[in-house]
Formats: structure tokens, C-alpha cells, sequence
């Protein structure tokens, strides 16, 4: 909806590569380690398909097992995104990998942090609550605005909508509309926070979380195929002498569903057919992305085949920057996923 625009020479989308450590399980399991970081940005893979040959993949930035959660916001580019909110845009981060790679570690620290109400300032809150912290920040160098701030955060499971502030109402679906007025989709009657400050934030995170993990005690694999997407609105208002002006810009986390669900995927219209019984969302998405990073960016991005690419086509469609973060395991009965969401990654850069 706005006018905003990016210089043609920044780019739309960044893409940097989360290294999980090795777990007890495959500690004690004298799994190999597949994984080697011979300088910054890159990544040596041993044992690929193509003939046992090690090779080499590079990244803007890859973050290798050590690094920390201060890390991943400092050298994300979440910073800049968050900035970028402030100003007026549309921005997204989202977590691909699969199931068990370290998306919601990043995005929300250890199982059960948030849920147990720990302090905003827990040195084990991930990119999200971090992300929080900076954006109050922002706010606070900026005294000669005013800022309102609306936070949402819903699921998509099997191409239904669920409000995962408000699931009293039997977790029915809710739908996807376009408003003519904002150029954009919404999501009808989905329920929205004003949060003046960090604990509001705080507490939206908290509640949405808790019913995430209701729901996925009802069904099993639940959150591994469901998509979590936490939304804020940032509207600012700045009275320079007489003239008023006001921006709305968003910042979008989204935790995906795991990438083994895409299997072997995004080029041709079959598989998007195919998508409606696996994962439709996950599937455009990443369809989406090859296209908008292969400068195709006049060409038909397909946003309206899926719940996620329409909720996201404002940031996605160049009127802000989306930041991949491609979660990996290091060890060797993960490799032909890690091989997978290194190739996707390598793609979308
Ligand atoms: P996903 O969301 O991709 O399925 P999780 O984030 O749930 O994966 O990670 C699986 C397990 O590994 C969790 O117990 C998580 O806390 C742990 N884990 C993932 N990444 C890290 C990390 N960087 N440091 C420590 N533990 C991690
Ligand atoms: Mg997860």
C-alpha cells in the first residue's frame, strides 16, 4: 500500500545460514559431523550425492554452532529490517529448515522459554524478543514522533487460518481478503494488540505460544506443518513545524513448516498442483522467492496460491527486505536435508 520503494540496487532478499550444534542424541550416537567452516560465509558439506566430493557453499554470513542469539541479531541484518519498519516498510524474517534444525530455537530460544514468562531480558530469548527490544529502542531515539504499535500472530495448518491470540472461538478458520483500500491482504476478524510498550509485545509472544502448543498436543506433527507468523504494525506519525505526516510499516517473523515437507519442489505447475495435499504455503513460498531472486521481478510471482505468500506479498513484492534464515544440522543422518536447504539457500540469495 504505500509509496515507498527500494533503490533497485539494495537488495530484497538476504540470506544467511544457522549452523545448530551437535545434539546428545547424535553425541552419543557418534554421528559424523558433515560440516566444515573454512572462512567467513562458507561452508564445505562432505558426502554430497555427487560422487562423495566435499563442496563448498557461501553465504553472506553463516552462523556455525558457537555462535550465540546476541549473534544472530547483530549479524543478520534483523537490524536493518527493523529500521526499515520504523521507516514505513514491509519487512519479513522467516526460519527455513527442517524439522528439528533450529527454527524455533533462533526465532524464540529453547522449548518452554517464552511460555514459562521469563524476563524480556533473558540471555536465551532469540531473534524475536531481541528484535523487540531494538525496535523499543528505535522508538525511543525518535521523541519527536509518535508510534502505535499492533501486534497479531496466527497459524496457518493445512491452508487454514487460526487466530493464535483468540482461539476461544473453537479455533475456527479465519479468511483471507483483499482490501481495495490498502492494496493488500488481511486477515478477516483477526484480533490485534496495542502494545505501548516491551511487556506487551512480551505478552502477545507469550499467549500466542502457549496455544500454538495446545494445538499441536491435539494433533501430532502439528507444529512442524504448521506455519507461526507474528505480525507488528508499526504507524508513526512526525510533526516537523506544521506539517504532519504519518508511515506504516511492518515487521513479519514467520516460522515455517519444516522444508521436508517440500520435497523435490517449486518448478514446475504440477508440483504447485501437488502442493495443495503437502504444503501448499510452504511450496509458493519458496517459489516465490526463486523468482523475485532470479530478477524476475516482472514476471508472475504466484502470491495468490497460497494463505502465507498473499499475507506476505507486500514485503516479498519489493516494498521491504525479507531476511531467509536457512537453519541446518551438522551431522550425517541430516545431510540430504542440509544439502537441500543449502541448494534453496544458495538459490535465494
Ligand atoms: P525446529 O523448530 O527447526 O524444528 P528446534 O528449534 O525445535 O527445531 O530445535 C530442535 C532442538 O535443538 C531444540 O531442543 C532446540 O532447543 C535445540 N537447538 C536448536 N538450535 C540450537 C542452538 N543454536 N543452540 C542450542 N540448542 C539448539
Ligand atoms: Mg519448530
Amino acid at each position: 500500500g504505500s509509496t515507498n520503494n527500494l533503490n533497485s540496487d539494495e537488495d530484497n532478499i538476504n540470506v544467511v545460514v544457522r549452523v545448530r550444534p551437535v545434539n546428545d542424541k547424535e553425541l552419543s550416537l557418534r554421528e559424523r559431523n558433515m560440516l566444515e567452516f573454512p572462512g567467513k560465509g562458507q561452508i564445505i558439506c562432505h558426502g554430497t550425492a555427487s560422487g562423495q566430493k566435499p563442496k563448498l557453499f557461501s553465504y553472506n554470513v553463516v552462523f556455525e554452532p558457537a555462535a550465540t542469539q546476541e549473534d544472530v541479531l547483530e549479524y543478520s541484518g534483523i537490524k536493518r529490517l527493523l529500521e526499515m519498519a520504523v521507516e514505513g516498510f514491509s519487512c519479513t524474517a522467516f526460519c527455513y529448515g527442517q524439522t528439528g534444525s533450529g527454527k524455533t530455537h533462533t526465532l524464540t530460544g529453547p522449548p518452554g522459554l517464552v511460555e514459562s514468562g521469563a524476563s524480556p531480558h533473558s540471555p536465551e530469548h532469540g531473534l524475536v524478543v531481541r528484535s523487540f527490544v531494538y525496535l523499543f529502542q528505535l522508538i525511543r531515539d525518535r521523541p519527536d514522533c509518535h508510534f502505535i504499535l499492533k501486534a497479531s500472530f496466527l497459524e496457518i495448518y493445512n491452508e487454514k487460518v487460526i487466530d493464535l491470540l483468540n482461539p476461544g472461538s473453537s479455533r475456527k478458520p479465519l479468511q483471507v481478503r483483499w482490501s481495495k483500500e490498502s492494496r493488500s491482504f488481511y486477515v478477516e476478524n483477526l484480533f490485534t494488540v496495542d502494545c505501548e510498550q516491551l511487556d506487551d509485545l512480551f505478552a502477545v509472544l507469550e499467549e500466542g505460544m502457549r496455544n500454538r502448543s495446545v494445538g499441536a498436543h491435539a494433533m501430532n506433527a502439528h507444529s512442524s506443518r504448521s506455519h507461526s507468523l507474528l505480525s507488528v504494525r508499526v504507524r508513526r506519525d512526525v510533526r516537523a513545524r506544521d506539517v504532519a505526516c504519518s508511515t506504516l510499516g511492518k515487521i513479519n517473523f514467520v516460522d515455517l513448516a519444516g522444508s521436508e515437507l517440500t520435497k523435490r519442489t517449486h518448478s514446475t505447475g504440477k508440483t504447485l498442483e501437488e502442493a495443495n495435499n503437502i504444503n501448499r504455503s510452504l511450496m509458493v513460498l519458496g517459489y516465490c522467492i526463486a523468482q523475485l531472486s532470479d530478477g524476475k521481478k516482472k514476471g508472475h510471482i504466484p502470491y495468490r496460491d497460497s494463505k502465507l505468500t498473499k499475507l506476505l506479498a507486500d514485503s516479498l513484492s519489493g516494498n521491504g527486505v525479507t531476511l531467509m534464515i536457512a537453519c541446518i544440522a551438522p551431522t550425517k543422518s541430516n545431510l540430504s536435508e542440509t544439502i537441500n536447504t543449502l541448494r534453496y539457500a544458495a538459490r535465494a540469495k
